[in-house]
């Protein structure tokens, strides 16, 4: 069923991607096209229009000398009058018929194999007597002017641009075709991967919640089986239960504050905190607690600028950190937690001298529910989400958490906390 979710998933993404490269590249290619066509037309039609505007106002009917254009007069009667300077295109220019229509006008015309443009306009001047100041009769008279240009290579060249842009369309296509399909399997990596983490991540909560419900069910069950019990006589299964009890209020806190981070909902509210009291309020309680334990906590605080972090989270890392390092050491052993500024960086450490974590396992610790075999389920009794938040908090203020081996045993948690200058 997921797989088939997930083909689904990439073929629509596959799709998407496929089509919006496609509209990109029409829409691309149309506007290239246009303008080519435009920019062809445009030179052609203003070389028209000026060669009009000269024939119109010319006083005689040779017309301006132009190798582009040929210029023909006709009379009243649409009848050419300059044939004897069109040479060997008369009987070509013969074939073409003018329109009132079209005066003022430019526009294409088709006369065999070629494509000609045409402006037609009115004659201004009035040639009403010739050069030998004999007068001209009305016949004789050119009422309209038509200018012609051959485009028939510019048009020529507008096809084959245009065969050259659907040919790299069909290229451009196939490529994206390709490419889209490539990403689409990229992309779907990290929802996989997601997918995945939500599934472990809500199978592990199930059997986590699972345990502790059951030792409840059971010891009020077990309650419910002696009615006449005082709770002094079942003080035991009381007091189980009310630990499990607190077991699931952590387990159900860690994972909410887990899922609000995956899914963005907490943001960090960063404030300039007096780093060395900072610390001491958190480690005061902890003193007591360590030394009852017939352990030995040394603490070396050296930030003397306040810097710039969400307290509330950085206290909840630290408390993470401390309580694994009392966790899983042994009576006897020495907590250090060292702080300092290194390169614009605050460095916070906590060494232990405990059970120490194998190179295997150290990037493992950090995973939701992960927790070490030799570190006694049962005895110490965490959920494994302690360093999956602490790796959150330390990557919403952009840092980094590492761990390494305590040279005399035990590990050292480095976090590095970038703050302000
Ligand atoms: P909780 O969610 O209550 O913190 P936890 O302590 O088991 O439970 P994490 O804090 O995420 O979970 O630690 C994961 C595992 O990493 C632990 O179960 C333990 O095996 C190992 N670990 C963590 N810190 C230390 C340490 N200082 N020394 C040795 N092992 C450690
Ligand atoms: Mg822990």
């Amino acid at each position: 069923m997921d797989k088939i979710v997930n083909r689904k998933q990439q073929i629509k993404l596959f799709l998407i991607e496929f089509f919006s490269f496609l509209i990109v590249f029409t829409i691309l290619g149309t506007i290239i096209f246009v303008f080519y066509q435009r920019n062809t037309y445009n030179s052609v039609d203003s070389t028209l229009t000026r060669r009009t505007q000269m024939a119109s106002n010319s006083t005689n009917m040779m017309g301006p000398p132009d190798f582009q254009t040929i210029t023909i007069y006709y009379n009243f009667k649409g009848k050419i009058l300059n044939s004897q300077y069109l040479n060997n295109m008369a009987s070509t220019v013969s074939k073409i018929k003018v329109n009132k229509d079209k005066l003022n006008k430019i526009y294409n015309l088709e006369v065999g194999e070629t494509t000609l443009r045409c402006a037609y306009v009115k004659v201004h001047s009035q040639m009403t007597v010739d050069r030998n100041g004999e007068p001209i009769k009305r016949s004789q008279r050119p009422k309209y002017v038509l200018v012609l240009r051959n485009v028939t290579p510019e048009l020529q060249g507008v096809e084959r641009f245009k065969e050259l842009l659907l040919a790299s369309f069909i290229v451009f296509g196939l490529i994206v075709f390709i490419i889209s399909y490539i990403i689409s399997g990229y992309n779907m990596k990290p929802v996989l991967k997601a997918w995945k983490q939500q599934e472990e991540f809500v199978d592990s909560a199930a059997h986590e919640i699972r345990t502790p419900l059951t030792i409840i069910q059971n010891k009020l069950e077990g309650l419910m089986t002696k009615p006449n019990d005082t709770i002094k006589e079942q003080a035991s299964a009381i007091i189980m239960s009310l630990s499990e009890i607190r077991r699931l209020n952590s387990l159900t806190s860690d994972m909410l504050t887990l899922a609000r981070a995956n899914s963005n909902v907490i943001t960090l509210e960063k404030t300039p905190v007096n780093f060395t009291e900072f610390m001491n309020q958190i480690l005061e309680p902890y003193a007591d607690l360590i030394e009852s334990q017939n352990k030995k906590l040394v603490t070396s605080i050296n930030v003397t600028k306040p810097v710039l972090i969400d307290a509330k989270r950085v206290h909840q890392l630290i408390v993470i950190l401390l309580d694994n390092a009392i966790k899983y050491t042994p009576t006897g052993a020495t907590i250090t937690v060292n702080s300092s500024i290194e390169n614009r960086n605050l460095k916070i450490q906590i060494c232990d001298t405990g059970i120490g974590i194998s190179d295997k396992n150290k990037k493992s610790v950090f995973k939701r529910f992960y927790r070490e075999e030799k570190s006694g389920n049962k005895k110490t009794g965490g959920n494994g989400l302690g360093l999956s938040i602490a790796e959150w908090i330390v990557s919403a203020h952009k840092g980094h958490i590492k761990i390494t081996d305590n040279p005399g045993g035990g590990s050292i948690f480095t976090v590095l906390l970038p703050v302000a200058k």
